[in-house]
């Protein structure tokens, strides 16, 4: 097949572009490298062909059989101060890729995010059919409004033009190569930094928030089971079903490490979802995926690649 990824130099986007790869796959990757890196592409470098530049302002030549949209700011500490960044790769870019797809008659996947649902109550999931509750005009909220408005391009397009679209939600992605370049990580990198660093490990409020992890690997499993099927795809949450809170993420990783680090606790994030979990009910239905990895095993490996 032929393969086109935004994105493919970033932490979920080079995962896919070694999968993709190593299945013999011609990978033409496209990113501008404001998150991303060179270095997550070191493995395959020699078997892909790279473009920097944005998605909105490229014009990219050729016939492809599958197009991944994955460019975007994707940690709120960068892509709250990359907002226009964030709107406009998810409106000009996702109106370029799905052009392009028209042209060459490809399948389409656009990558949304978890942050549309905002929080369910407690002990709730979000299942694909559950309403949004969010704040809009906030810092946080560019970035749900764009993916929200890529996502409905995505579909306004699919139906008008006939053409095979996917949207995919992830909930809270980790492992290798997460957070590279920025020095604010997500909460996994930033405890894992700390604690190998015997630095306090800082929860934001009252650390009884819940996010639910998945491993990377699990998440690419699950994309190529759903690339597997044929016909209308639905949008569908991908995300491992296990929430935890943050204070009890912070204790394990502790543990984990045997780090000396402390754990302390410093202000709330405003407007940021209290609790996130995402039914996969339909990614269980629609290919018999569900995630493999355990929190601890995914930490484990996390842990090996950032200390070795
Ligand atoms: N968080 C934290 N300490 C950190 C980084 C993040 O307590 O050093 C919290 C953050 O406030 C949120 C959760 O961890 O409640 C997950 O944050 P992250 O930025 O990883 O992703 P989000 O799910 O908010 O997009």
């Amino acid at each position: 097949m032929k393969v086109l990824i935004s994105g493919g130099a970033g932490f979920i986007g080079s995962h896919l572009t070694e999968r993709l790869v190593s299945e013999g796959h011609d990978v033409t990757v496209i990113d501008n490298l404001s998150t991303g890196s060179m270095d997550n592409l070191v493995s395959v470098i020699d078997d892909i062909k790279f473009i920097r530049s944005d998605v909105e302002i490229c014009d990219i030549d050729g016939d492809f059989d599958r197009v991944f949209h994955l460019a975007s700011v994707a940690n709120p500490t960068d892509y709250m101060g990359m907002q226009l960044s964030v709107l406009s790769s998810a409106s000009v870019g996702t109106g370029k890729l799905l052009d392009l797809s028209r042209r060459s008659g490809s399948r389409f996947y656009y990558f949304s995010s978890s942050e549309v649902y905002g929080s369910h109550g407690p002990g709730g999931s979000h299942s694909e059919d559950s309403n949004s509750n969010v704040r809009l005009l906030t810092q946080r909220s560019a970035y749900l409004v764009a993916k929200m408005f890529g996502e409905q391009l995505t579909r306004s397009y699919g139906d008008r033009h006939g053409l095979d679209v996917r949207i995919i939600r992830p909930f809270n992605i980790y492992g290798p190569r997460m957070d590279v370049i920025s020095p604010y990580g997500r909460v996994m990198t930033n405890f894992l930094r700390r604690a190998i660093g015997g630095e306090p490990l800082e929860v934001n409020g009252d650390g009884l928030q819940t996010r639910s992890f998945c491993h990377v690997y699990d998440f690419i499993d699950g994309l190529m089971m759903l690339d597997s099927i044929g016909g209308d795809v639905p949008v569908v949450n991908i995300g491992n079903p296990d929430p935890i809170t943050i204070g009890d993420l912070a204790e394990l990783i502790i543990s984990i490490t045997g780090s000396h680090s402390e754990v302390v606790n410093v202000e709330s994030v405003r407007d940021e979802p209290r609790y996130r979990c995402p039914n996969i009910s339909l990614m269980n239905e629609l290919c018999g995926w569900s995630p493999k990895i355990s929190l601890h095993d995914g930490l484990m490996d996390m842990y090996h690649s950032m200390s070795s």
